[in-house]
């Protein structure tokens, strides 16, 4: 199903310059503060001049009160991609709205920001979609969402959302077909236009890198120029290791050079990032139970703990955690 980055390795900077692996940290994490500062002045350009002030107010309470500042948010168990050697689930479950808003409410602070995103589904599928993200835009300082952008409803570029992640998983109609067993890639520049036009949020584009792809980059960088996409990353596919999605042991892009992952006794990371690349945030799956990321199972109440956890890396999906 979907190719969602959200903890993707960076292969290169977006000036396009060669980037960076393994142990260039200090880089990474200047490059990674500079792109929040980035988002965040393009955010607050849609937003009012008060908008800084209650990042602070709900950062800080989410610090005293130590809940987590992020909540990432399964809208739909279903997927809009239907790639081939991908199952659909036997029954698809969309997060109630009832739900989620008893989830925000019970919080002592409101979140910082609500980010929509998936495991092997895309908010996109979810029914209730545009209730969820209004509900979002009323308890949270910002919303953004992470989608394969295909099955994009009407009217849903209006919606209030402030940044729009949209990852594909190749620049070329070949690269896509071999990937996808489809060729979508036409539809998926049709949405991007849409949410462009609608001018609502920032948008930024990311290419996911799997083996078919692997030499894409050049045919994204011409896509995004094409479109007027200054934001976009180049970031390598997660390894899967139920190995029913897109993140197969074949369709990693094992010889691109940066790629985070190596066969040795089985797929392992080249290096182990420090610290948990999801810190500060929980996942709210959507049958409405809390887990410490997408990748984990579900979680115990006590934050402080699952915080400890989560910066030891102590869970079995961490091991393929880029
Ligand atoms: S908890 Fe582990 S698997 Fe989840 S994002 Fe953090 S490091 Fe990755």
């Amino acid at each position: 199903m979907t190719d969602h980055s959200i903890t993707g390795h960076r292969t290169e900077k977006p000036s396009g310059k060669k980037g960076v692996s393994g142990g260039l940290e200090g880089n990474l994490n200047v490059e990674a503060m500079r792109r929040t500062i980035d988002t965040a002045f393009d955010i607050w350009k849609r937003k009012n001049f008060l908008w800084p002030l209650s990042i602070a107010l709900s950062y800080a309470g989410c610090r005293i009160f130590n809940a987590p500042r992020g909540l990432i948010v399964e809208a739909s168990t279903g997927c809009t991609g239907y790639c081939r050697g991908c199952p659909e689930p036997d029954k698809t479950v969309d997060l109630s709205v009832d739900i989620f808003e008893k989830v925000l409410a019970g919080r002592r602070f409101r979140p910082v920001t609500v980010h929509f995103s998936g495991k092997h589904s895309d908010p996109l599928a979810s029914s209730v979609f545009p209730e969820l993200v209004r509900a979002a835009a009323s308890r949270s300082s910002m919303v953004s969402v992470s989608t394969i952008g295909l099955g994009l409803g009407e009217s849903w570029e209006y919606l209030p959302v402030d940044r729009w992640i949209l990852s594909i998983p190749a620049a070329t109609l070949e690269t896509w077909h071999a990937l996808r067993g489809n060729s979508r890639l036409d539809e998926f520049r049709d949405n991007l236009r849409r949410l462009l036009h609608a001018d609502r949020g920032m948008v930024e584009l990311v290419l996911t890198l799997w083996k078919p792809s692997a030499g894409d980059t050049e045919a994204f960088h011409r896509l995004a120029d094409e479109e007027g996409i200054g934001r976009r990353r180049v970031v390598f596919g997660r390894f899967d290791p139920d190995g029913h999605h897109l993140g197969r042991i074949e369709n990693l892009a094992l010889e691109a050079p940066g790629c985070p992952y190596i066969i040795e006794e089985g797929v392992r990371l080249i290096e182990e990032p420090p610290g948990c690349p999801l810190s500060g945030t929980v996942f709210l799956d959507a049958e409405g139970y809390l887990h410490p990321c997408p990748f984990t199972e579900r979680t115990q109440n006590d934050y402080r703990v699952v915080s400890r956890e989560k910066t030891g890396r102590l869970y079995e999906a961490c091991r393929y955690c880029p």
